[in-house]
């Protein structure tokens, strides 16, 4: 899996995570080494003590050669476990007298003590001349090698061989303290990381939801707020911003799809949409349905006299004098120059033809007063159909209301005519 791959969430988990156990690893090994380093210098201290205060004590005997004396001496050794060997050469490097605990290996002391020896051949100036000794640690064990000083001069060297079980034992007891720490360090680290990330990944997961709802419904009449005051509120107010605007778009257009912009009534296609829409119902509820066809009349006259502004006042103002006289539920659209068409949701014929003649009379009485101070009234015509539909095409009861509208323009014009079997 890849690194780019992983969702947000776990790349911040992780981010975190790794950045805390490589501070952690960084840590831990300079506070090993430090403790190495401070724990090895306490463990030669004090075998460096024991080889003094042991020394002290060995000076006569090397003197005066008494080697039963300086073997008792070495074996009260045997009181420190960590002691593996002591030794005690003379002048010439010639053994005088040795200890080996009982619960070291031979062959290791031997090897041990074989090293050491090659060591303090090494630093015979410092030992012989200038009456200095040394102690360091190697693999598996560790040493101090004192001068034995008589009289200003040194007579011989002690040799202490230590095992390191108490520097193994502080260092093991240090990583596992490490580890402890380490392991609840990361444990923390992971909580709070999770905790800390929902900061980053919510205003994110917040848009995302918001785009999957926003393409799913189609709605964009939604925003996303945050109270964090960062880089998020930026990308939130744009998106808002965008959002907005193509909200703004959106409805625009619909408008533009839905309305005449002439009289800002419904245009044709939207009046047939809700026609289907109505008849379906009306059908479904053996329900009846009214329609009203309105026809200005002699509209081409006003053209010719007034000029086409002025016919253009005279629609809107038969728009506004139809949409006033209209009930709540009916919708009145333009579905031509001048022809309007009337949606009567769940009248009947007798309640369609009192709404078309309020209508009619409403147009009649209407004064329309030009942008010159020029007053003309018009009238118009009605076809009015109503019926239970029997189908749900809408050409047959359109073609009816508009062979009533045609009786209507027949019968002499300003009326309201229902449509009537031939
Ligand atoms: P009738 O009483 O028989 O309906 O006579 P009419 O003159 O109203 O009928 P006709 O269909 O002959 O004329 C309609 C006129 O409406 C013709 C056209 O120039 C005019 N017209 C159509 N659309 C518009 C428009 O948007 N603005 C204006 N000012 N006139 C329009
Ligand atoms: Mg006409
Ligand atoms: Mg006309």
């Amino acid at each position: 899996m890849k690194f780019s791959n992983l969702s947000i969430r776990l790349k911040l988990v992780a981010l975190l995570g790794v950045s805390a156990a490589m501070a952690l690893v960084v840590s831990a090994i300079l506070s090993l080494v430090l403790t190495f380093f401070s724990v090895r210098d306490e463990s030669l201290r004090h075998l460096r003590q024991t080889a003094d205060i042991a020394q002290d004590n060995l000076t006569a005997t090397l003197a005066f050669r008494d080697n039963s004396s300086a073997t008792r001496m070495l074996a009260s050794l045997a009181s420190n476990p960590r002691i593996l060997a002591a030794l005690i050469t003379d002048e010439e490097t010639q053994l005088f007298s040795i200890y080996v605990s009982p619960a070291a290996s031979p062959p290791d002391v031997a090897h041990y003590l074989a090293e050491v020896a090659a060591l303090a051949r090494q630093q015979h100036t410092q030992l012989f001349l200038q009456h200095e000794g040394f102690a360091s640690i190697a693999m598996g064990y560790m040493f101090a090698v004192n001068p034995i000083v008589f009289d200003g001069r040194t007579i011989g060297t002690l040799t202490l061989l230590s095992d390191n079980v108490i520097l193994k034992e502080r260092i093991s007891a240090f990583v596992l303290m490490q580890l402890l720490v380490s392991v609840l360090t990361l444990v923390i680290i992971a909580f709070i990381s999770i905790r800390l990330q929902r900061v980053f990944t919510t205003p994110i997961f917040h848009i995302i939801e918001t785009i999957r709802t926003i393409s799913q419904t189609k709605n964009y009449a939604v925003s996303v707020n945050t109270i964090q005051n960062d880089e998020f509120k930026v990308l939130y107010t744009h998106f808002n911003d965008m959002i907005a605007e193509i909200h703004e778009r959106d409805s625009q257009l619909s408008r533009l799809a839905t309305t005449d912009p002439l009289t800002g009534l419904a245009n044709r296609r939207h009046a047939m949409d809700v026609m289907q829409t109505m008849v379906t119902r009306a059908r479904r509820k053996q329900e009846q349905f009214g329609l009203v066809m309105f026809d200005v009349d002699h509209f081409k006259r006003i053209n010719d006299q007034y000029g086409h502004p002025v016919g253009d006042l005279v629609l809107k103002s038969v728009a506004t004098t139809l949409t006033r006289a209209a009930r709540e539920i009916d919708l009145v659209a333009r579905i031509g120059g001048e022809e309007f068409l009337v949606l009567c949701d769940s009248s009947d014929l007798e309640t369609t033809h009192q709404i078309a003649e309020r209508m009619r009379s409403a147009i009649e009485q209407a004064v329309i007063s030009g942008t010159d101070g020029t007053q003309l009234k018009v009238t118009a015509s009605a076809g009015v159909y109503a019926s239970v539909p029997d189908s749900e095409d809408l050409k047959v009861s359109l073609s009816r209301v508009d062979a009533a509208l045609y009786q209507a323009k027949e019968a002499g014009r300003n009326k309201v005519v229902n449509w009537e079997k031939q």
